[in-house]
């Protein structure tokens, strides 16, 4: 992290971390390239990215620590050993620690199938509780009834996650704040890629949401699921591609989320491509 951030941070009072400059290609020898790559952004947090080479789509995982229980936002692409992953990550850190391993609730940044697929196997494990992506039963497990307008809160222990329902990419996408490190967690809503959008109406008032939230919170970073882009600004790897050596860093700013929704504004309810320098506005009916 630069040292002007870190220090500003620390003004605001968060938990600060490290991201990496590259995250590790998946490729170009597939023999190898491990299944997951885990970054811990700092002792409490790793963040997870899928390899390419299981399955092209390289969503990211997040896994939160708290003092009382583990939050994983989302379960990975395709057949994955996910089931063997995780309980390994909880017995490390509660290791180091020196704590009991936690319970572990798994949520999710939204319903599609690159960022579901290991819920069954992940539910079946002893101490674990997966909340399905659904609206109901989101609204449910965080005490939030209004959907998507009314916000809700989770507390793992010493630390308390905002949950900000934010449609529109999909029926039931969540966005995740971190009072602890400021990190706002964004799903396939925004990323540095293509930003598919299915119900635009919605999508709009969704950023809208986001927008008005992080006027009262801090944000170090918003972090999406995917990377898509290069480092060559307006440039974007094709759908399927795996071995992405030049990609860009997942991390993007408060002043992105302001540049898409101004951007969105001024399209004036008619939905459109549009290209910008880290990721493409890229309206569409249906989704892969
Ligand atoms: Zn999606
Ligand atoms: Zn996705």
């Amino acid at each position: 992290m630069n040292t002007l951030i870190g220090l500003l941070l620390a003004i605001e009072g968060l938990q600060t971390g490290t991201l990496p400059r590259q995250w590790r290609p998946s490729g170009p020898n597939c023999a190898e390239v491990p299944a997951w790559q885990v970054h811990e952004y700092n002792a409490n947090l790793y963040i997870i990215r899928e390899s390419g080479c299981t399955n092209y789509e390289k969503p990211f995982l997040f896994l939160f620590f708290g003092e009382k229980r583990a939050l994983l936002q989302d379960t990975g692409a395709g057949m994955t050993d996910v089931d063997r992953l995780i309980p390994e990550l909880l017995a490390q850190w509660a290791k180091r620690a020196n704590r009991p391993v936690p319970p572990l609730l798994v949520v999710h940044s939204h319903s599609h199938s690159d960022h579901t697929s290991g819920d069954k196997k992940l539910a079946a494990l002893h101490n674990t509780t997966v909340i399905p992506a659904k609206p109901e039963a989101i609204e449910a497990a965080f005490q939030m009834p209004g959907w998507p307008q009314k916000l809700g809160e989770i507390d793992l222990g010493g630390r308390i996650l905002d949950a900000i329902p934010i449609p529109g990419h999909d029926t039931a996408d969540l966005a995740l704040y971190d009072r602890l490190t400021g990190l706002l967690l964004t799903g396939d809503t925004l990323y540095p890629g293509r930003l598919y959008i299915r119900d635009f109406p919605a999508y709009v008032e969704s950023i809208d949401r986001l927008v008005k939230f992080t006027k009262s919170w801090p944000v170090a970073h918003i972090l999406g699921t995917h990377i898509e882009q290069s480092r060559t600004p307006f440039t974007d790897y094709k759908i399927r591609t795996v071995y992405q050596p030049d990609e860009t860093v997942l991390e993007l700013t408060r002043g992105d989320l302001l540049e898409l929704q101004s951007e969105l504004a001024a399209m004036a309810g008619k939905p459109r491509r549009r290209e910008l320098s880290r990721f493409t506005i890229f309206p569409r009916v249906s989704l892969p």
